[in-house]
């Protein structure tokens, strides 16, 4: 059995640059729109950390109406799950412009101490953001997708009610951050994890349900869509010479992103899927589909994406739903 996940980053991503409104709440408004029309629910990944540097900073004035839509999609029965980008907390805002904190990039890398100081942090934001003070995210997924190393973060997250991680994309690579998921490829639909994300592990605590991915030639990653989408942030010249390499490879890791490809590309990558289904139609295939507010230009494409699905009698879930048929 098949059925999707539509994720999508909540979030203004890179160094900071753009407007709340642009960026976040205009697209996230017409998806809403489009899933609550079409009866189905969404998981969004709002991500906290910028949020509340932002509101407190009061550089963007959106930032109420980005607080009631969050609130208006959590009644309305979406999944709000937590993301993060840890390297906003130590953010400043100086002449019009955020300076990060890149030593915080990675949570995972930093203090235990710092780690749970943060996830408490931006638990606690949402918490206001909903006026429920009982929220507890159900799902998390890191800041550029890293989750390594996984400990000791995936414990104090479940220790804050985490149950499901979808940051792993199967064969992931960025060599300037020490990403590594090429492991993951062999692993299933999904799996618990304990101390290395990319191994199941029956004792682990957080089950992953990885964002999907396909691994294709590297032409494939090329399309004018995604080319046009690409963000042309400054970068230096190690992080360049490692994302070439990363580039270098026969194959590549393709997510199933309904912001960034084409409906060809979308339908192509769900045949797979229903091919492997008629193969094994008892396994379960949660998938999940990626998206970024930031990349939400062409509603045609999840549109009839979405009429796809209904087509082929896929049904469209959440992940908090997904953990339900997966402990059953
Ligand atoms: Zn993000």
């Amino acid at each position: 059995m098949i059925e999707v996940i539509f994720t999508i980053d909540y979030e203004i991503y890179g160094n900071g640059e753009g407007s709340l409104k642009e960026h976040v709440y205009n697209p996230a408004r017409l998806l809403q729109k489009m899933f609550n029309q079409a009866g189905v629910k969404l998981v969004f990944f709002v991500e906290a950390a910028e949020l509340e540097m932002i509101e407190k900073a009061k550089t963007d004035l959106t930032i109420g109406s980005v607080k009631k839509q969050i609130k208006d999609l959590y009644l309305e029965g979406h999944e709000i799950a937590l993301h993060l980008h840890p390297q906003w907390y130590n953010g400043n805002y100086k002449n019009g412009i955020w300076q990060l904190d890149n030593l915080e990039y990675n949570l995972c890398v930093l203090s235990e101490k710092r780690i749970t100081q943060i996830i408490d942090k931006a638990i606690n934001y949402l918490r206001s953001v909903l006026s429920d003070s009982t929220y507890t995210p159900f799902s998390f997924r890191a800041g550029n997708w890293l989750f390594q190393p996984t400990q000791p973060t995936a414990k104090i997250l479940f220790s804050r009610g985490i149950k499901i991680d979808s940051s792993v994309f199967k064969g992931g690579l960025q060599r300037q951050n020490n990403l590594d998921y090429r492991p993951a490829v062999k692993n299933g639909y999904f799996w618990k994890f304990r101390e290395d994300i990319n191994k199941p592990a029956n004792s682990g605590e957080i089950i992953e349900v990885p964002i999907y991915s396909e691994m294709v030639p590297p032409w494939r990653m090329v399309t004018r869509k995604r080319v046009g989408l690409q963000t042309t942030a400054r970068e230096n010249l190690l992080n360049k010479i490692n994302r070439l390499l990363n580039s270098a490879r026969p194959l590549q890791p393709l997510k199933l992103d309904f912001c960034r490809m084409t409906i060809s590309e979308l339908k192509a990558m769900m045949i797979n899927i229903i091919r492997d289904d008629q193969k094994e139609p008892r396994t379960y295939k949660p998938i999940v589909a990626i998206g970024h507010t930031k990349d939400l230009v062409d509603f045609d494409t999840v549109k009839n994406f979405l009429s796809y699905l209904k087509e082929n009698n896929i049904k469209i879930t959440t992940l908090k739903d997904a953990h339900n048929t997966i402990l059953s």
